[in-house]
């Protein structure tokens, strides 16, 4: 099976690692061989990135572009243990759909059991659909917990590029990352893939993430990149 869909990536509205736009992302993905581009730049209260007029406005601008179906998101940052993320549902129900994560710029590291709560209120937000990079080593996070907030809500969880990629930028955590997609595989959970590309160098690169799930022997129908259909379907069941 191809991968279709990549969820996670970033232009130069994120403020950091790039000034390629949304045009050029498109244009690599078409490349690649992606029918589906998800931008999800930072939101708002990452230092540098776009505001919520930007956001708000996302819904005005094209659909497909170089012939891939542009989905609008944004990778949200959990703030505090209640849920808090920075847009509110008047912006998010414009966009194609949300992600979340913990960033060490919005939120300071406290123990496991805080982390775990930040994301797991963040994902009873019905317009939250995945959790970015669980595997962050910068957190503690129980990750049978988020689990299994994960099936109860409807969540996907991400198996990062950057966290399987000898080159990513982030210290690696594989062995949760191998945790994670076991607990997923037994519970039932949809993963979602994400290049976390900061412009257009990795954008649809999921070798390392293929050859992980492959060691695992994870099914493949849990995995929505390969079936954007699913994909849709998690954003409608959560809005419901
Ligand atoms: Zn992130
Ligand atoms: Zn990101």
């Amino acid at each position: 099976m191809n991968v279709k869909m990549d969820l996670h990536t970033h232009t130069l509205a994120s403020g950091h690692y790039t000034t390629d736009t949304l045009t050029d992302l498109a244009k690599r993905a078409k490349e690649r061989g992606i029918a589906y581009l998800g931008i999800t730049d930072h939101a708002p209260k990452m230092p540098g990135s776009a505001s919520e007029n930007y956001f708000r406005n996302l819904r005005y601008c094209d659909r497909r572009v170089h012939g891939v179906r542009i989905l609008y998101g944004v990778e949200l940052n959990a703030l505090d243990q209640m849920g808090t993320v920075d847009l509110d549902e008047s912006v998010l129900c414009h966009l194609d759909y949300a992600l979340v994560s913990l960033h060490k710029q919005t939120y300071k590291p406290q123990d496991m059991r805080l982390n775990t709560l930040a994301l797991t209120s963040a994902m009873e937000n019905k317009f939250v659909v995945g959790v970015c990079h669980p595997d962050d080593p910068t957190y503690e996070i129980d990750v049978k917990t988020l689990a299994e907030k994960a099936k109860q809500t409807g969540t996907m969880l991400e198996l990062s590029s950057v966290g399987v990629s000898p080159d990513g930028y982030r210290e690696k955590c594989v062995e949760r990352l191998v945790e994670m997609l076991l607990l997923c595989k037994q519970k039932g959970v949809y993963v979602m893939l994400g290049s976390d590309s900061h412009g257009i160098s990795k954008i649809g690169d999921f070798t390392n993430s293929l050859k992980l799930l492959k060691a695992l022997d994870f099914p493949q129908e849990l995995v929505v990149n390969f079936n954007p259909e699913k994909f849709f379907e998690i954003v409608k069941n959560k809005r419901k």
